[in-house]
């Protein structure tokens, strides 16, 4: 069975300070119907936009974000699990630190926690753990975090769900004429050294660490495709029927 790792960024989740239930739930029935044809290891954000829905402090500074990770997280998990549930599905948290992949016996006790969590049938739910982690190397974004997940963990690819449709040659957003790009074999150093905003006030990757998590997969062999987090179809028609109608492929 292949092994996937999907990324859902957090304004699938949450919306304005609310988390937007019909979304998590599309999300679910989706994951449940991948988990029958794949191994799915889900790397989620939100912790703490799901933490502001239930105390309204500003995410300005690391403590605060921190206290809201703390909140959010456990409520993020519930909220999956109240979803995961009607498909008599279990998901568990996995709470990682760039600690996790610094040596390779660290990489494989985390990997064989994941390896037992898969064979049992659990969704692995990944995220960093921000709560506590104020070390210098922290991923930041989950973008980082996901394509390390998918090449330590060894899956085969990984599906980042975003607020964007794929990759274009230029900030959509800014841009009406920008193309999508439905494949990318290399990444062009021009697109990393664009200073480009996110266009987003919650993500804290945009598309830099979108490109450059498709650059570490595509020099190790793997491949990432990235596709519309909102409008599950493109994603679904790639990876339940096996045919391209949107997004980007870097592979
Ligand atoms: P997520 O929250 O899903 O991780 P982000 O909002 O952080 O995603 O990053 C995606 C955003 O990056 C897009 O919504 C868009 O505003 C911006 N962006 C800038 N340049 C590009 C580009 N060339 N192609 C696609 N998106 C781009």
């Amino acid at each position: 069975m292949k092994r996937i790792v999907v990324k859902v960024g957090s304004h699938i989740i949450s919306e304005k300070n609310t988390i937007s239930k019909e979304r998590v739930q599309n999300l679910v029935s989706f994951l449940a119907l991948l988990m029958q044809k794949y191994e799915v290891i889900l790397v989620s954000s939100a912790a703490i936009s799901t933490g502001q829905t239930k105390l309204n402090i500003k995410r300005d500074n690391l403590t605060n974000k921190q206290v809201l990770a703390a909140i959010g997280q456990p409520l993020l998990i519930q909220i999956y699990n109240e979803f995961l549930a009607p498909f008599n599905k279990i998901g568990g948290q996995v709470l990682l630190t760039a600690k996790n992949f610094d040596s390779r016996r660290a990489t494989k006790l985390a990997k064989n926690t994941i390896e037992a969590m898969l064979s049992y049938k659990i969704l692995p739910i990944i995220n960093e753990n921000d709560t506590i982690d104020t070390g210098e190397i922290i991923f930041g974004d989950n973008d980082s975090l996901s394509a390390y997940t998918t090449h330590f963990f060894e899956a085969d690819m990984l599906v980042i769900l975003s607020d964007i449709d794929g990759f274009y040659d230029k900030n959509p957003h800014e841009f009406k004429n920008a193309k999508l790009l439905s494949k990318v074999s290399k990444i062009d150093a021009k697109w990393l050294e664009a200073e480009i905003k996110t266009g987003s006030e919650h993500g804290t990757g945009g598309i830099i660490t979108k490109l450059k998590a498709a650059e570490f997969l595509l020099e190790r062999g793997r491949k990432m495709f990235l596709t519309s987090g909102f409008d599950l179809c493109v994603a679904k028609t790639f990876l339940l029927e096996g045919k391209q109608i949107g997004g980007t492929l870097f592979s």
